[in-house]
């Protein structure tokens, strides 16, 4: 049994014919880049996440960089973040000539860990910017009381949980931005790049919509700031207003099979520091599992064995921030972030789509299971 990491076609064939058709309309109307279709698209998510304007852009990473520079975020100013997540999160920092100040992880929701912000904040710190890793957010309330204690903006990069939710309360709401991606592979994803950031803050979001466009205001060949070019255009807006219905059943299953994988491993994993750790959903979050990655000392031979029984697995990511050649003139060193370090050679993202079947999750916990039995883990693990 082959099982993937992605099947966009599946998805696709579900959804061909009103796709297909929404597709042709834009052709035909010419409306290519913003029009009615985005901004309606741009309010039902906004409304989705719980945050007053959505403005869309041409990716995630742009969303980042947009947000960090209408809160006037740049040269000489230092923004707190996780060294352990996807580049374009310290990439959009340091592209607005800000500097990225790492604080280690929770080894077990893998987001940034809250406790370790304060004895980072200096004159400098202008913003925090967390990651929702994996699809279960960060934790918002100690978050946000922090930015509000030290005057700093909290801008979330959620690229990976569009529909999550804490204490009942969506991914928007009280942060000063929160960026979106719609990469294919994301929960919600176009046939192409997209992204949106999402706000409340009236200010924000006319000098968003400002930039994304050229910096223009009022007129659109009068020049009132250095934009970008970065528009959502029509073609994704369909693809999306299209699937949006349906990403809270997509979140469901992924959920499901998430409760699924872990029933299924319970009996070979351990709690803590285990050969096997499975994923850890705290108790007020609703995780969407954008990923499901478990832990595992014998990572890289896992994967093989996986990769024999034509189940396709993913590491997400082999190498944190601090330690990659484009970061390393910040001068952090091998050792600085220990848990984002350890985690980086154990993480391992098992298949979870909602366009597999019960079956298939079923096959690869088997395999797991398997592996767990015929190599045997070192009894003791060393930090
Ligand atoms: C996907 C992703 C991004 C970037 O999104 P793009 O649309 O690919 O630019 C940023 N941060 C995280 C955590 C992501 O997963």
């Amino acid at each position: 049994m082959k099982v993937s990491l992605a099947d966009l076609r599946t998805q696709y064939y579900e959804l061909k014919e009103q796709i297909d058709a929404g597709i042709a309309e834009v052709i035909d109307s010419g409306l290519f880049c913003g029009g009615p279709r985005v901004a309606r698209l741009e309010q039902e998510i906004a409304d989705l996440c719980g945050a007053k304007h959505g403005i869309g852009v041409a990716s995630g990473t742009d969303a980042l960089i947009l947000a960090l520079e209408a809160y006037g975020i740049g040269q000489g100013d230092e923004v707190i973040t996780t060294p352990f997540s996807f580049g374009a999160t310290s990439e959009a920092i340091a592209r607005v000539g800000a500097r990225p100040v790492y604080v280690d992880i929770d080894p077990h929701t893998f987001n940034i860990n809250v406790a370790s912000i304060e004895a980072q904040i200096t004159p400098r710190t202008k913003a925090i910017l967390p990651v929702d890793l994996y699809g279960q957010m960060c934790d918002r309330n100690a978050l946000q009381s922090l930015a509000k204690k030290y005057n700093l903006r909290l801008i979330v990069d959620s690229a990976q949980s569009i529909g999550a939710a804490q204490n009942g309360t969506p991914i928007a709401p009280n942060n000063d931005a929160t960026t979106l991606s719609f990469y294919p592979t994301k929960n919600l994803g176009a046939y192409g790049d997209g992204g949106m950031i999402l706000t409340s803050n009236d200010e924000a979001a006319e000098i968003l919509r400002s930039l994304r466009g050229h910096g223009t205001h009022g007129h659109k060949y009068h020049y009132v700031r250095v934009g970008y070019c970065s528009r959502l255009d029509a073609i994704q807006a369909v693809v999306l207003e299209n699937k949006l219905p349906l990403l809270n059943g997509w979140n469901e299953l992924r959920r499901r099979y998430a409760h699924l994988y872990n029933a299924l491993l319970t009996d070979v994993a351990q709690e803590s520091d285990g050969a096997l750790c499975l994923p850890c959903e705290t108790g007020d979050n609703y995780h969407i599992y954008h990923q499901y990655t478990v832990r595992h000392t014998h990572r890289d031979a896992l994967q093989a064995y996986l990769k024999q029984q034509e189940i396709a697995t993913e590491i997400y990511y082999p190498a944190p921030l601090h330690l990659q050649p484009a970061y390393t003139h910040y001068g952090y060193q091998e050792g600085d972030f220990p848990i984002s370090e350890k985690v980086s050679n154990e993480v391992l993202s098992l298949p979870i789509h909602p366009e597999l079947t019960e079956e298939q999750i079923q096959y690869v916990a088997k395999h797991v299971v398997a592996f767990q039995k015929s190599h045997t883990p070192e009894p003791t693990y060393q930090r």
